[in-house]
């Protein structure tokens, strides 16, 4: 048995609003991650089972290594189709909101979604939720959207109707959220979940390879050139920094993801406790922070950087660039780790 998290009040309400309204909507967050897309199609399977007409609808593209899950095909990618986006959104009874507390965070769709008359539930695990949904359900203290997801199917009595689709994507979710367990996946419920799903049939270490063994030998090299040449480390703030330019990027022959997971990278270095990566991007420099213990990397995003996320995984943005971004970072950096307690 696992604890029940989520107030009953609010699996009542979830399960009244699917019981009644039959064109259901998922939407999750800008540049989706693995729980991103594993916590909706989870739910895109479930609801299915139940008959409904279901949509998946996100901002923009997700990562090359996502792509082979069950249902991704069936994915919509507003960027691509935004007539198409829009009329199901506009058709929608019901938008179930997953992986993100912020209407902003929706990006393009966030009009849509602000127009939008359908019933709205949100599904989240990041801190201070805005209020924007009729059921908002939001733990913190949950690794992954995707665990919430499995709790709320689960509460609803409704266990048996977890596919093999549905159970992998929710490992999915859980499994990337935690770095493939390394990091937010201390509670034991984490593994009777796991169990569970690997009982639906998951192949876990099928799952880990399909997922984290998918490399170019370009995206290989760009790492390697990366920690080589652009990591630089500030011993009195225990801190780790990596930039790339676009045009380093081009040199590598960037694909979209091929950077995903580089701010982890320095945390492993004995001493680090804070990871921060720049990125050049087309119209933007895009920022992501990574943490160990107290370090509150979520802060630094929210003050000077325009974005948000968790303690120890945050992401940003800054207009700007990559130089003035660092110059900013350098400059601010010392007040958080004045406030952070060394572990
Ligand atoms: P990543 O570095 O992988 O892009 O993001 C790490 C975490 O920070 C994710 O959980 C994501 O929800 C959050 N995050 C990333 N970018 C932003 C942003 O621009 N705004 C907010 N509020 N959160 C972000
Ligand atoms: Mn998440």
């Amino acid at each position: 048995m696992i604890s029940k998290v989520i107030a009953e009040e609010k699996i009542q309400q979830v399960r009244k609003l699917i019981e009644k309204n039959d064109k259901i909507v998922i939407l999750t967050h800008l540049s989706p991650d693995g729980d991103a897309i594993g916590s909706t199609l989870g739910l895109f399977h479930f609801l299915n089972e139940l008959d409904k007409q279901v949509s998946v609808i996100i901002p923009n593209d997700m990562p090359q290594f996502l792509k082979w899950m069950d249902g991704a095909k069936d994915i919509v990618v507003y960027e691509k189709y935004p007539e198409f986006a829009e009329e199901l959104m506009a058709d929608a009874d019901l938008v179930f909101c997953l992986d993100f507390n912020a209407r902003k965070r929706a990006d393009c769709i966030e009009p849509a979604l602000v127009k939008s008359k359908a019933k709205k539930v949100m599904v989240d695990h990041h801190p201070y939720p805005e209020d924007f949904c009729d059921v908002t359900i939001s733990y913190p203290q949950i690794c992954s959207t995707g665990e919430l997801i499995f709790r709320l199917i689960c509460r609803m009595g409704e266990f048996e109707l977890i596919n093999h689709a549905c159970a992998e994507a929710i490992y999915v979710a859980m499994m990337t959220d935690t770095g493939a367990f390394t990091y937010n996946s201390e509670s034991p419920e984490i593994y009777t979940i796991i169990a569970a799903l690997i009982n639906k049939g998951v192949k876990k270490d099928l799952v880990y390879q399909k997922i984290f063994h998918t490399n170019s030998a370009d995206r290989m090299k760009l790492m390697g050139f990366a920690l080589s040449e652009k990591l630089r480390i500030y011993p009195e703030y225990q801190t780790a920094v990596i930039t790339l330019s676009k045009e380093e990027l081009k040199r590598f022959n960037h694909q979209s993801g091929d950077t995903e997971g580089f701010v982890n990278m320095p945390l492993s270095i004995s001493g680090i406790r804070c990871s921060v990566f720049f990125r050049e991007d087309d119209q933007k420099i895009k920022i992501s922070f990574r943490s160990k213990g107290s370090f509150a990397v979520n802060r630094i995003a929210s003050d000077y950087f325009s974005g948000g996320g968790h303690t120890n995984a945050a992401g940003g943005e800054f207009y700007g660039t990559i130089k003035e971004a660092v110059a900013l970072f350098e400059k601010v950096i010392p007040r958080y780790v004045a406030t952070s307690v060394p572990q």
